[in-house]
């Protein structure tokens, strides 16, 4: 849904009243959220048994399979989900390999009330356990969890129901396999299973699907029957005499979407056995991560080293920045830094970064000058603490360690990182081949597939390839198009110092600073646009340490001491796009993209409702300018999902707003192609 210039705003939580028996009913609706006698059996017997899982799993027939849950709650459902496909993984080596559930919310629980209805599930605990620490904040939109090293996919899509299904309908692709209809008691939450319901959940359907619910209402199995399913009476759990199952008869026709200004391109290839990721950078090494989690056989090729240019510099700041209103800008900074903090969280937490020397989560401080700015966050953030609340100085001081002389947002969950260390933890897996030090790599096309060749001597060659290599993407064949902009950016490296070692939390001013490891900390950075001089400067030393002693005047005398032009320096440049957004999604044919779109020369503003055409199997995956360590990890899971026609991990106005096809939509409607 487009909510461009909205006020930011936190979902408004479950209000739940816990009786006397302990078991919570929803204040707003009247209702139970689960069986008092027995919620985990009615569950296992409702939703799983009802779509005769896990046998589908064992029979399926493609890797993947999807279930889609209409009211997350206290996400009980999903918990014995997640149990009973743990158990199916352990003992079954065929049929599904992967489980993406996709669930819809508009009252999340709050953390709190999340914990306290886990704690009679002691058989659930571990699994209670793990998706409250990545339970997401309340904001609005789609939110990705990563379970089981990326085995399970949880998608949390905060929201109405109404705004959330024509959002997956979109991309008119039919995406579920199961659906666990369970949205209160149709008579208590007429709005949950309105009639516009039941041709999305058809549409959204693959052959096959099948449907479960706890009701055994009339209306349900009419409009079920009605809408193409056939629909059978089953026993119910417990005390309910029965309820509803159905499976979809045959494949409905999806209704074209409404209103959409313009369709990103999509590939009617097959999802690919191999792939080509050029770039060895943060978005090189993500999306190689992202495709080989899906059973993708990846080659890598890094004309240089591995985290050779701006994803070398030695510390690297996971933040976000925070506004009041919406914006593609911000949906995406938000979506992205939530998904990186879970991941990165992980990784530290299964020492695939050593805690502390690769990277630590310690809290970020955003220093804010501006007192208007903080009076006008401070209640948008009321109700979102654990992505950051506004603290005044004596408080900010305490939490960094250091003396601040401002007030700011505290961000709990953000931190720093060794970009190099990450990216190559991301190339650990079985199924990445790395060629590094490859020289400038080409990409050509041969019968059908995407040769890479370096030197005139082909190196690889798949089906796909994604060119991530920043900079020089723009030198890929058909690629020539790319507004690209060069940043170029001057780190300093402090040496271990007692005093500068006090810093406990990565503070962000005009620039940045990290907690020290042992090789001391990494002050950034300078913005020289279209700056080509590879040689540092001393100038932008004290630039660095200038801007540093401002946002943090105890330590202004013995940074002053410090000799710049001795201090270590690395300049790198960041690729970045002119709306500062990255560019990710399949690669348009410019010439037939400008055909079909043509008409926007003559009318702007038209909506012309074709889906623009691609270069087969190319996808893109650059300009994440300063922010690539937040950016990165959520444009590969976008990206794996294009390739892979799976449910994405972002709204279609956000898929929109990160396509390189927009560039060519904008210079159109400017009558400038
Ligand atoms: N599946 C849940 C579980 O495992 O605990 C129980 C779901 S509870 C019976 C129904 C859920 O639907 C509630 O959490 C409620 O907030 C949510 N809901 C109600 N109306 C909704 C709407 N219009 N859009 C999205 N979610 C809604």
């Amino acid at each position: 849904m487009n909510r461009s210039n909205e006020p930011l705003q936190a979902l408004v939580p479950a209000e739940l009243d816990w009786g006397d028996d302990g078991n919570p009913v929803s204040t707003r609706f009247g209702d139970i959220y689960f069986s008092r006698d027995n919620g985990l059996a009615e569950s296992r017997h409702v939703f799983l048994a009802g779509n005769e899982l896990p046998r589908r799993w064992r029979e399926h027939g493609s890797t993947d399979f999807t279930i889609a849950e209409t009211g997350f709650g206290s996400g009980l459902n999903f918990l014995v989900t997640w149990q009973a496909w743990r158990a199916y993984r352990q003992q079954c080596h065929s049929g599904a390999r992967r489980l993406h559930y996709v669930s819809i919310e508009k009252f999340p629980l709050a953390r709190d009330d999340l914990q306290r209805i886990h704690t009679p599930w002691p058989s659930l605990a571990g699994l209670c356990q793990e998706l409250l620490a990545r339970y997401p904040p309340p904001l609005p939109g789609p939110h990705r969890l990563l379970l089981e090293h990326g085995e399970l996919t949880l998608d949390l899509w905060w929201g109405d129901i109404g705004q959330v299904l024509p959002d997956w309908l979109y991309r008119r692709r039919a995406l579920v396999d199961a659906w666990y209809l369970d949205g209160f008691a149709p008579a208590r939450n007429a709005a949950m299973w309105q009639a516009g319901l039941w041709p999305q959940v058809a549409a959204l359907s693959r052959p096959g699907a099948t449907v479960a619910t706890f009701t055994a209402a009339g209306a349900v199995r009419r409009n079920l029957a009605a809408a193409g399913f056939k629909v059978l009476k089953t026993a119910g759990f417990g005390r309910k005499r029965e309820q509803l199952c159905a499976a979809l008869e045959k494949p409905v026709a999806m209704p074209a979407p409404a209103g959409t200004a313009w369709d990103i391109p999509r590939s009617c290839l097959p999802r690919p056995q191999e792939l080509l990721v050029i770039g060895g950078g943060l978005a090189g090494c993500h999306t190689a991560a992202a495709c080989a989690r899906r059973g993708i056989r990846v080659t890598l090729l890094e004309r240089e080293g591995i985290a050779s240019a701006a994803s070398g510099n030695a510390q690297g700041i996971l933040y976000t920045r925070l506004s009041h209103r919406h914006s593609p800008a911000t949906d995406f900074a938000l979506a992205s830094y939530g998904f990186a903090a879970r991941l990165y969280r992980q990784m530290l937490e299964h020492g695939e970064l050593q805690q502390g020397q690769q990277g630590e989560l310690c809290g970020c401080l955003q220093q804010v000058t501006d007192s208007s700015e903080l009076a006008r966050m401070r209640p948008v953030l009321e109700s979102l603490a654990s992505l950051a609340r506004v603290v005044d100085p004596v408080t900010a001081s305490r939490l960094v360690g250091v003396n601040q002389p401002c007030a700011g947002y505290w961000l709990p969950e953000a931190g720093w990182i060794q970009p190099a260390a990450l990216c190559r933890a991301l190339l650990q897996h079985p199924l990445i081949t790395v060629l590094a030090q490859s020289g400038p790599v080409q990409l050509g096309r041969e019968a059908g597939s995407w040769v890479a060749s370096a030197a005139g001597e082909p190196l690889a060659r798949a089906s796909h390839a994604v060119v991530a290599a920043g900079q020089h993407s723009a030198a890929f064949h058909g690629l020539d198009w790319l507004p690209l902009r060069m940043i170029r950016g001057q780190t300093t490296q402090l040496p271990p110092d007692p005093v500068r070692a006090r810093l406990r939390a990565v503070l962000c001013h005009s620039g940045y600073i990290a907690p020290a490891n042992a090789a001391g900390q990494c002050v950034g950075a300078t913005f020289g646009l279209d700056d080509p001089d590879p040689a540092p400067r001393t100038a932008d030393q004290s630039h660095n340490l200038q801007a540093l002693a401002k946002a943090l005047p105890d330590w202004e005398t013995q940074l002053a001491e410090l000799d710049r032009g001795a201090l270590p320096a690395r300049v790198a440049w960041r690729c970045a796009s002119p709306d500062y957004l990255p560019l990710v999604g399949p690669v348009p044919d410019r010439e037939a993209f400008v055909r079909d779109y043509g008409a926007l020369r003559d009318n702007a503003r038209q909506a012309i409702a074709v889906a623009g055409s691609c270069v087969p199997g190319l996808y893109l995956n650059t300009g994440h300018g300063s922010r690539g360590l937040t950016s990165t990890a959520l444009a590969a899971e976008l990206l794996a999902g294009q390739i892979c026609d799976e449910p994405l991990p972002l709204e279609p106005e956000l898929v929109r707003a990160l396509a390189p096809a927009r560039f060519l939509i904008r210079d159109l409607r400017r009558n400038r192609l």
